[in-house]
């Protein structure tokens, strides 16, 4: 397993606790928009991140015609529109289904499974996850207990190498390797470790997607039984744990509880930007948006791979006749030296009302190093997980760089330090 990056321990469950809301979640989706200082806002989830040519001409398109002209990319690898006129949801829900992003409208907000976005294409880890992302979307669609689940709920499918597998998954696969010390593809053996609520059960392979389905299905067993409205397994008290290995029992699954080593669940390396094995580019949208015309010269590809780092994994590209050059034409984050690599923010002024600062426009690289990410409110909405370093506006014009007041005009040198400082003494959320 690669784990260049300190380890992230999963969130502390919070146990114990009373009933924690009495509302569903209010997650944006493509049908329910939300309602921002910049108008409204439709949040498109795109299971592993996959958007095919076609999909992405109609983003592109809808952006410019419907919204602001720019797709936000999540931490979660989903897509965000902004700045959509009132009124405009039917004619936005009319072109994101012709072109497959909206495969079942009840469930459109559950489709959150993020995977390893090299997978199959760098030699390294399991390259059956991106199939298991498409046959557990096409479960979670095809029954209908599942749009129960909430917009938050977080389905993770790593391939092995630890890239994704501590983003904070509800329901984590890890691809399993074969007793090799190696991560390559062919050291792999299919067979999957399911991780939920702190319980670990080894599956096989061709099981996976169904087992991941199951331990939703347990999840939300648990969540009634609790009645604490909880939308993620980590808010359920104690005694209501999932029944993960009796809903895996009633699947039909055969399977094995382990140890749950939880200290697999750590937070690898993303994917540098550049070439990403011989078929394919990686590159990183600039603080986590993009334009239309930016988005659009990503084509042509197989497909694009949007990754919870705010980047695009172009497959079927390569780094010869001039195409790395061509995507850095447009502004792309295209090299690992960039010291725009790994920076990212929030929504901030004027888009967000609670933002106390423009923080896109304040927003200096520093020079490279840890992730920084720049926040207008304490909320820190979009943050990296791992290690990285907190920029936070303050009322008073000001920012705190990892808690210390910093005045604007000081930024660069403030995160400069902070980015090339040890991460022992920089933030770990
Ligand atoms: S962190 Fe605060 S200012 Fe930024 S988008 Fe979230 S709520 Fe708005």
């Amino acid at each position: 397993m690669l784990a260049a990056m300190p380890p992230t321990p999963p969130s502390a469950p919070e146990r114990g606790e009373a009933r924690i809301r009495d509302r569903g979640d209010a997650c944006p989706g493509a049908l329910r928009l939300h309602t921002a200082d910049d108008g409204r806002l439709a949040r498109l989830r795109l299971p592993a991140g996959r958007l095919t040519a076609r999909q992405i001409e109609t983003l592109a398109h809808a952006a410019e015609s419907l919204g602001d002209g720019r797709i936000s990319l999540t931490s979660r690898g989903n897509a965000e529109l902004r700045g959509l006129a009132e009124g405009c949801g039917a004619e936005l829900a009319a072109l994101l289904a012709e072109a497959g992003l909206l495969p079942s409208p009840t469930h459109e907000r559950v489709r959150n499974i993020v995977a390893s976005p090299a997978a199959g294409l760098d030699g390294l880890g399991g390259p059956e996850v991106q199939l298991w992302a498409r046959e557990l979307d096409e479960l979670l669609c095809a029954e209908p207990w599942t749009a129960a689940l909430s917009g938050r709920f977080l389905f993770v499918l790593d391939d092995g190498r630890g890239d994704v597998a501590g983003l904070g998954g509800d329901v984590t696969l890890v691809a399993v390797e074969r007793g090799s010390s190696s991560v390559s593809s062919a050291s792999f053996s299919s067979s999957a470790l399911l991780y939920v609520g702190g319980r670990a059960f080894r599956v096989g392979g061709a099981d996976a997607p169904r087992a991941a389905l199951a331990a939703a299905g347990a999840f939300l067993d648990a969540a009634r039984e609790a009645g604490n409205g909880a939308w993620r397994v980590r808010e359920l008290p104690a005694e209501c744990a999932p029944d993960v290995a009796g809903a895996l029992d009633r699947a039909g699954i055969a399977a094995e509880p382990v140890p749950a080593a939880e200290s697999l669940l750590v937070l690898g390396p993303p994917p540098a930007p550049g070439p990403l094995g011989p078929t394919a580019l990686y590159v990183l949208a600039p603080l986590g948006r993009l334009t239309a015309a930016q988005l659009r010269a990503l084509l042509p590809a197989e497909e694009v791979r949007l990754t919870p780092w705010r980047g695009a994994v172009v497959v079927g590209a390569t780094a010869e006749a001039g195409r790395l050059a061509g995507l850095t034409s447009y502004g792309l984050i295209t090299r690992p030296d960039s010291p725009w690599a790994g920076v990212t923010a929030c929504t901030g002024l004027p888009g967000c009302a609670k933002s106390l600062a423009d923080v896109r426009a304040d927003a200096h690289p520093g020079a490279l190093g840890l992730p920084v990410h720049y926040s207008g409110c304490e909320r820190r909405c979009g943050h990296p997980h791992g290690t990285w370093v907190d920029v936070v506006a303050t009322a008073d014009g000001a920012y705190l760089v990892d808690g210390a007041p910093i005045p604007r005009t000081a930024l660069p040198e403030a995160v400069t330090t902070a980015r090339t400082t040890t991460p022992a003494t920089t933030t770990t959320r």
